[in-house]
């Protein structure tokens, strides 16, 4: 076995590689780029090495300083995970000819798999069913609109070296498929560096079930059973499951075969999944399933099958490029329960998924949820950015449980508790998505989350309680664990008098007034406007232990409310302590700038007025005087002050 590797990779799937390494004894070796010095997998490896540069050429895709990297630091194998080098034939030629070890198969077999149109030559050679369409060599638009004549509208243009979802283009009649072929070139030109389409039959009501293999240098074969990949966004996965919701005997028979079949085809070694299309229009058929592609690499949806075999993919993958033989035959290899996995994206779902970047200032995971098993693979902590260089994907959650209706249940918990603020998430959506009736019914064609998009990602406007829960937040008293009394922030302010605070926060640019009150037997009483003209307000009560879970970060709480979350701001920053001690005093609420100070000692100010300008996280936020009153003292202009920093002394009297 090897005793060291180098994990060509960052984000979650580097730190599940290190993970699986330690467990065998092997230490790791991390590689990284600027940005992410201070990444969890840097942290997580044995050694690192920086390779430098922002952009993903520089660093992560610099197969010749990897490759560097792994000899200067004695690594024997280089693991690259999935994405970047993993399905790159030449990188993997180079770590051979470094008499180094490519966690993955030969480059051959790369190869033979890396371009959609010789693949599918090559599998309709080998038998195994392939989806109708032209995968020629012909370029030219007679013989490409002949084709797609004779297979039938719809059809959909695919750049054969396309991945990722991206460089399909569907065309629904003839008179459109010059244009459309024209566009998918350039396309597929600009985003993979060739033209090179070929034209398929449009399934209509397509299931994507991909089969997950496994081969050694030994010239042994199995499977690990099938995996639902349905849930789409635009042929990007969303969701995944194992086993695919409806499939019977006869036709995981045949899909696992097949996929045995092709990757036999190629002389297979280490992981990789063939992923087919089934025509789900009259339920899954053993004679309506067609081979798409083979990605030959370990897959982001890997763990769904981890979770109902007890296998780890990983450990296998070293295990094989290490030499020895597949640790189970397949007859030993059993399928339990179901698993389902949530991609959790740093996105934002009501602005058409728009990557969203930002710092994760609050992230919380459920530990456990009862009555599944529960993992969550994350490449991020509390306090890490998602920038904008690589995907945005945050975490991966995954459920595991004796039926997929418990592990709907359970995953739905536990998106309900996943708890992330500071950059907008699709967890509202993915838990609508998991809740809905179709999905529920496991009727998950690809279409589904088109059809829903509006039910799946309308985003409510925050009730009154939800606010007056940030209202609540935002004066200290959240229920959060690491709080040691909620009741601090408040209760300190005056022994003898009714606290009251009053303020201002922001949803959406919309600004809300609330009022809170300590009243009788130690709850709070917090007076909301409503929404309406008539200038109307509602009064909740709160006591300490009813305070739901919120985040308080910069000048913005986020409310959680089961699984919706809702983020509000407080440009400007005004507590009122009327008669306490401390309510002479305002504290700066985050860390930042003194930018502008607009006040001098001994000077009267009015409420409402500005005192001063404090910068942070390249905003500027005003402060401004909760009452009359006259400057004691007042913090200099260009300090730089932390959170809870007095910016402000009131004289007292
Ligand atoms: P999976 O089935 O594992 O989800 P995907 O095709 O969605 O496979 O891609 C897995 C990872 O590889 C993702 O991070 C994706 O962005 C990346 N990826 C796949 N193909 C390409 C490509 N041609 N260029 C760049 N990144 C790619
Ligand atoms: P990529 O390399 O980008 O993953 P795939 O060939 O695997 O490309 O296709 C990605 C997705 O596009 C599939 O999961 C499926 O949802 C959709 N798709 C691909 N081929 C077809 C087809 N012939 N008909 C309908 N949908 C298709
Ligand atoms: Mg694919």
């Amino acid at each position: 076995m090897f005793r060291k590797i180098l994990v060509a990779n960052r984000g979650e799937i580097a730190v599940r590689i290190i993970r699986a390494a330690r467990r065998m004894g092997i230490a790791t070796v991390a590689v990284h780029s600027d940005a992410d010095r201070h990444a969890l997998h840097v942290e997580m490896a044995d050694e690192s090495v920086a390779l430098g540069g922002l952009s993903a050429a520089e660093n992560y895709l610099a197969g010749d300083r990897i490759i560097a990297a792994a000899l200067s630091t004695g690594a024997e194998a280089i693991h690259p995970g999935y994405g970047f080098l993993s399905e790159n034939p030449e990188f993997a030629e180079a770590v051979e000819a470094a008499g180094l070890v490519f966690v993955g198969p030969s480059p051959s077999s790369i190869r033979a798999m890396g371009l959609k149109d010789t693949a599918k030559r090559l599998m309709e050679r080998s038998g195994v069913p392939v989806v109708p369409g032209y995968h020629g060599d012909a370029q030219e638009l007679v013989v490409l609109a002949g084709a797609a004549q004779k297979i039938g509208y719809p059809v959909l243009i695919k750049a054969r070296a396309g991945g990722g979802g991206r460089g399909m283009r569907r065309v629904d009649r003839p008179e459109d498929f010059a244009a459309a072929l024209m566009a998918a070139k350039r396309e597929a030109q600009a985003a993979f560096g060739d033209g090179r389409v070929l034209v398929e039959k449009l399934i209509e009501k397509p299931r994507h079930i991909e089969v997950q293999v496994f081969g050694d240098r030994h010239g042994n074969i199995v499977h690990l059973f099938e995996r639902d990949c349905s849930c789409q966004r635009r042929h990007q996965k969303v969701i995944e499951e194992a086993p695919a919701p409806g499939i019977g005997k006869a036709m995981r028979a045949a899909i696992t075969e097949a996929a045995v079949r092709a990757a036999r085809a190629v002389g297979y070694y280490g992981a990789g999944t063939v992923e087919f299309i089934a025509d789900a229009s009259r339920g899954l058929r053993p004679d309506a399933f067609w081979f798409m592609e083979m990605n030959t690499r370990l897959q982001v949806e890997h763990p769904v099958t981890e979770m109902i075999t007890g296998i780890d993919l990983v450990e296998w993958q070293i295990r094989i490029a290490a030499g020895e033989a597949l640790p189970l035959s397949q007859s030993e290899i059993n399928l339990r329960g179901h698993a389902i996995e949530a991609r959790i994206y740093a996105e934002d779902p009501e602005r058409d998924f728009l990557p969203a970047t930002g710092t994760l200032h609050h992230v919380r995971f459920p530990e456990s949820i009862e009555g599944v098993k529960l993992r969550i693979d994350a490449g991020v902590r509390e306090g890490d950015t998602v920038s904008p260089y690589y995907d945005p994907m945050i975490a991966k959650v995954i459920v595991h449980a004796g039926d997929r209706k418990t592990a709907i249940r359970g995953l739905k918990e536990a998106l309900e508790q996943t708890r992330i603020a500071g950059c907008t998430t699709n967890t509202t959506f993915l838990h609508r998505l998991v809740a809905n009736d179709e999905f529920a019914a496991g009727e998950v064609d690809t279409g589904l989350i088109a059809r829903n998009q509006g039910k799946l990602t309308t985003v409510p406007s925050p009730s009154p309680h939800v606010i007056a829960q940030a209202a609540l937040a935002l004066s200290g008293i959240s229920h959060t664990p690491d709080a040691q009394d909620p009741f601090d922030a408040l209760t300190s302010y005056g022994h003898f008098h009714p606290v009251e605070h009053r303020g201002v926060l922001y949803h959406r640019d919309s600004p809300v007034r609330y009022w809170i009150r300590g009243i009788a037997g130690g709850r709070f009483e917090v007076r909301v406007e409503t929404p309406d003209d008539a200038g109307g307000t509602a009064i909740f009560t709160f006591g300490a232990s009813e305070v739901p879970p919120a985040a308080r970060w910069l000048n913005h709480v986020t409310v959680f409310d089961r699984a919706e979350s809702f983020t509000f701001s407080t440009r400007d920053f005004s507590v009122e302590d009327k008669g306490g001690a401390s309510g002479s005093q305002i504290r700066a609420p985050m860390p930042g700038l003194v930018k502008l100070v607009r006040v001098a000692q001994r000077e009267k100010v009015q409420e409402g007025q500005p005192l001063l300008v404090l910068e942070a996280m390249k905003m500027e936020h005003a402060i401004i005087a909760p009452r009359d009153g006259v400057i004691a003292h007042v913090v200099a202009e260009g300090v730089q002050v932390s959170d809870g920093t007095v910016l402000i002394q009131f004289e007292d009297g």
